[in-house]
């Protein structure tokens, strides 16, 4: 509960950003600050062995700089899920819809085996849209997902309730 106090208390409220009426979370604070990175980087981590994971997936861009450390500190290779178009070699894509439109994300087709456990890792869970797109793009990589992790979970906007199906049985997270 200290952990969880600490860390929210570094997270700053920026109203009307990147829209009007959006209430934008905004963790670089946190990520200035070295005892509250390294808490959380720690707990990531500690969250990568309980899931017993053989891989950690970031999600761009902000997933990166949480999953990259974990990964280390956990003693695991990283992998990058991009948005579409920035991955050079082979890649598997999957596109979810957006509010206005869809995205799509990828990632290196090498870099996940059917003998991977993966924990994927994002900064803030808000639609789920990303989070759903990043499990269906593990399972098609033929890897198996270990656990879902966020910073932050935005419950009002219902994406713990959207991934659920998409979840079965894989924890999901929220710090
Ligand atoms: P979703 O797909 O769940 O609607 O949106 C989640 C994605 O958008 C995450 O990759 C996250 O980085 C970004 N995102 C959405 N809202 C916020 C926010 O308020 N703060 C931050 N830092 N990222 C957000």
């Amino acid at each position: 509960a200290e952990v969880r106090e600490m860390l929210l208390s570094r997270i700053r409220d920026v109203a009307d950003y990147p829209l009007e009426g959006v209430m934008f979370k905004d963790i670089t604070p946190l990520l200035a600050d070295h005892e509250a990175f390294s808490v959380l980087t720690d707990s990531l981590a500690r969250i990568c062995t309980e899931r017993g994971a053989t891989k950690v997936i970031g999600l761009e861009a902000r997933g990166f700089i949480l999953a990259a450390p974990a990964a280390v500190r956990a003693g695991l290779g990283f992998v990058p899920v991009r948005k579409a178009g920035k991955l050079p070699g082979a890649t598997l894509a999957q596109s979810y819809e957006l509010e206005y439109g869809t995205a799509e994300i990828e990632v290196h087709a090498e870099d996940l085996t059917a003998e991977d456990r993966v924990l994927i890792i994002d900064d803030v869970l808000a639609t789920g849209g990303t989070a759903e797109a990043s499990l269906q793009l593990v399972r098609r990589a033929g890897a198996q997902v270990a656990g879902f992790a966020v910073l932050l979970e935005i419950g009002f906007l219902g994406g713990r309730e959207r991934l659920t199906p998409a979840l079965g049985d894989v924890p999901l997270e929220a710090l």
